[in-house]
Order: C-alpha cells, then sequence, then structure tokens
C-alpha cells in the first residue's frame, strides 16, 4: 500500500490569442479548478462552461498582458484568490508566491511548488504539481522565452534548475511555438536524428490542428537547443555563428539566444 495517496488531477487545454495556452487544473472529479495565466477571459468562461466547472483560483507566472489580461474579468464573476510572482506588478495579486512556496488550493488537495525561473521576466516563476510544471514563457517546446528582462546568465540558471527535475517532467508551456523552434533546433544540430524525427511528428501534429504541449523533459533534454548549451556540438555551432571560441555554457546559452533572436 502507498505512504500517501495523491489527489488525481486533470488538465485541461484552452488555446487563447494565436499562439498562448491557458490551463484549467482540478482535483478529478472535483467541480473546483484553477486557471494558470488567463490572458484573455472568454476562452476561459467558455471552458468553464463547456466542463461545468468552478473558478477557485487564479494562477500567474509573469506579469505580461496576454497572461494576466483576464484576471480583473474573471474575478467579476467570481472572486477568487490570484497567486503569483512577489518580484512583478499583478492585478488584484493576493498571494505572493517566491522560490520554496507551496500553494495548496482550497477544496483540490492538490499543492504546487513554486519555481523562480527569472530570465524573461525579472520575476517569472513555474508551478510544479507532482510531476508536470507549468512553466509559463521560460522554457518552450524546443525553445525557450526570449530574454525581455533577465541577462542569460538568469535565464541560464532557471533553465538548469527545470533541468534538473525528473525526465518525466511534464512541460505546459504557455505558448505554440513547437514546430518554429524546432526549424531554428535543426540549424543549430542538422545532424540530430532526435530533432528531426520530432520535427516530422510536430509537422503531422499541427496538420491536425493538434496541440504539442504538453512536452517531456526527456524530449526537451534531447531536441531543445537552449537545454544543451554542455553539449559539444552546439558550443561549436555557437562559436561558428560568433566567430570567436565560447568558453562558457552560459556564453554558448547566450549566443544561442541571441542567434535565434537574429531570425525571428
Ligand atoms: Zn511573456
Ligand atoms: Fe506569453
Amino acid at each position: 500500500m502507498p505512504d500517501t495517496i495523491l489527489p488525481m488531477f486533470e488538465v485541461h487545454t484552452i488555446p487563447a490569442f494565436n499562439d498562448n495556452y491557458i490551463w484549467l487544473i482540478g482535483q478529478t472529479d472535483s467541480p473546483f479548478v484553477a486557471v494558470i495565466d488567463p490572458g484573455d477571459p472568454e476562452p476561459v468562461i467558455e471552458a468553464l462552461r463547456l466542463h461545468g466547472k468552478q473558478l477557485n483560483a487564479i494562477l500567474i507566472t509573469h506579469h505580461h498582458s496576454d497572461h494576466i489580461g483576464g484576471i480583473r474579468t474573471l474575478l467579476e464573476r467570481s472572486p477568487v484568490p490570484v497567486y503569483g510572482p512577489a518580484g512583478e506588478d499583478i492585478p488584484a495579486l493576493s498571494h505572493p508566491l517566491r522560490e520554496g512556496d507551496t500553494v495548496t488550493l482550497e477544496h483540490h488537495g492538490l499543492e504546487l511548488h513554486v519555481i523562480d525561473t527569472p530570465g524573461h521576466t525579472s520575476g517569472h516563476i513555474c508551478y510544479l504539481l507532482e510531476n508536470s510544471l507549468f512553466c509559463g514563457d521560460t522554457l518552450f517546446a524546443g525553445g525557450c522565452g526570449r530574454l525581455f528582462e533577465g541577462s542569460p546568465e538568469q535565464m541560464h540558471h532557471s533553465l538548469s534548475k527545470i533541468s534538473a527535475l525528473p525526465a518525466d517532467t511534464q512541460i505546459y508551456c504557455a505558448h505554440e511555438y513547437t514546430e518554429d523552434n524546432l526549424k531554428f533546433a535543426r540549424i543549430v544540430e542538422p545532424n540530430n536524428p532526435d530533432i528531426l524525427a520530432r520535427q516530422q511528428q510536430v509537422q503531422s501534429q499541427r496538420q491536425q490542428d493538434l496541440a504539442t504541449v504538453p512536452s517531456t523533459l526527456s524530449v526537451e533534454l534531447k531536441t531543445n537547443p537552449f537545454l544543451r548549451s554542455s553539449q559539444a556540438v552546439v558550443r561549436e555551432a555557437a562559436e561558428r555563428f560568433a566567430g570567436h571560441p565560447l568558453n562558457s555554457e552560459v556564453a554558448v546559452f547566450a549566443t544561442v539566444r541571441h542567434w535565434k533572436d537574429t531570425l525571428d
């Protein structure tokens, strides 16, 4: 018999805007759900109706409008706690969070662990629920967020923390950027068979209008150039782009991030 019986949970995917994903999480068979990064209130309200669920918490990863834009409208319908990064300006934030905090959702029996992941923004946080990571715009499937506020050192450190999680961790990122990201991954590593295979799989998923998220950490470690700065093949490609030797993983990461920025 197991020592503890973890509550089962389910995740519902809500596509929003052009390429955002909003997530509903809740204990299986519970009428309550929490929403993660509701940038747009309308698809959230529609999904709550569709699944017959009641909102009882809002969780935010960072302050960008495509992640927070629905907070006010959702609060007008139901006044619920708003969890988010302590270091950022989040509307109606009731529970500021930092590294090591645990969120225990009322009526859920679910616990989420907070991981600080500065880089995309200076206060960005991720939420770990058992083996599911809700990582906003820090790690993407095949890519990572742009460095709007943080340094390459910070983002590299944040991604290292994610890389150290168990390999079966499910990666729930906030955007459907996978196809574009893998095109770049192929430029960095044209001879990596895992990237080629993933690119073919993702292309066929997208042709059928299927989400490529969640991904798993094990797949990211094999195919995501932003988690592969320690690999000689990635360092050599980055050195060719930079035109000079790169003597640290951070320098490789910074160069690969800059390389992709020049192509977007
Ligand atoms: Zn963002
Ligand atoms: Fe975003």
